[in-house]
C-alpha cells in the first residue's frame, strides 16, 4: 500500500467552525484528500490566541489590524509561527490554506480596507511557510493538488 505523505491544511477548510464569523470553509472533496494523504488541521488565528468568532481583520503592510482599528499582529505572529513549528515537526512538504486570508491567504489576500478589494501578498502563515520552501495550494487548486498525489 501507498505511504501517505502529510499534508498541512487550513482547519476551516476541514469543517471546523473556527472562522472569524464562527463558521467554516468544509471542502466538498475533503474525502478524497483524507484517502490520498495524512490532514494535518491548522489554524493559525486561533492557535495565536485569538476567540472564535473575532473580528474580521486583513493585513495592512506588514501589520494586521482588525475593521475596528485594533492592532493584532502579535496573535497572527505567534500562531503563524507555531503552525511553521508543527510543519516542520511533522516533515510538511506541502500545505492546503484557504485563499485570500490574512493568515492563510496565497498570492492574493484583502488589501486592508475592508471592502472584499483584493491585492497581490500572502497572508502571515503562508509567507512564513513559503520562506521554509513549503509549497502552498489553496482551495482553488485542489483538484490539481489530488491529481497530482493520486
Ligand atoms: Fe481558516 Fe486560516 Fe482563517 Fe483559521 S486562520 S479560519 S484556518 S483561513
Amino acid at each position: 500500500m501507498k505511504r501517505k505523505i502529510n499534508l498541512l491544511i487550513s482547519e476551516c477548510l476541514c469543517g471546523v467552525p473556527c472562522r472569524y464569523d464562527g463558521k467554516d470553509n468544509a471542502l466538498p472533496c475533503l474525502k478524497e484528500l483524507e484517502a490520498s494523504f495524512n490532514l494535518i488541521p491548522v489554524c493559525p488565528e486561533v492557535l495565536g490566541g485569538l476567540d472564535t468568532p473575532r473580528q474580521p481583520a486583513e493585513r495592512c503592510g506588514s501589520n494586521i489590524c482588525t475593521c475596528d482599528g485594533t492592532d493584532v499582529t502579535d496573535a497572527f505572529s505567534n500562531g503563524a509561527q507555531l503552525v511553521l513549528d508543527i510543519a516542520l515537526r511533522n516533515n510538511c512538504k506541502i500545505a492546503l490554506m484557504k485563499a485570500k486570508s490574512p493568515s492563510c491567504g496565497y498570492k492574493r489576500i484583502y488589501d486592508g480596507t475592508f471592502t472584499k478589494t483584493l491585492t497581490n501578498g500572502h497572508g502571515m502563515t503562508v509567507e512564513r511557510l513559503l520562506n521554509h520552501d513549503i509549497e502552498i495550494y489553496t482551495e482553488d487548486d485542489v483538484l490539481d493538488l489530488l491529481e497530482q498525489y493520486k
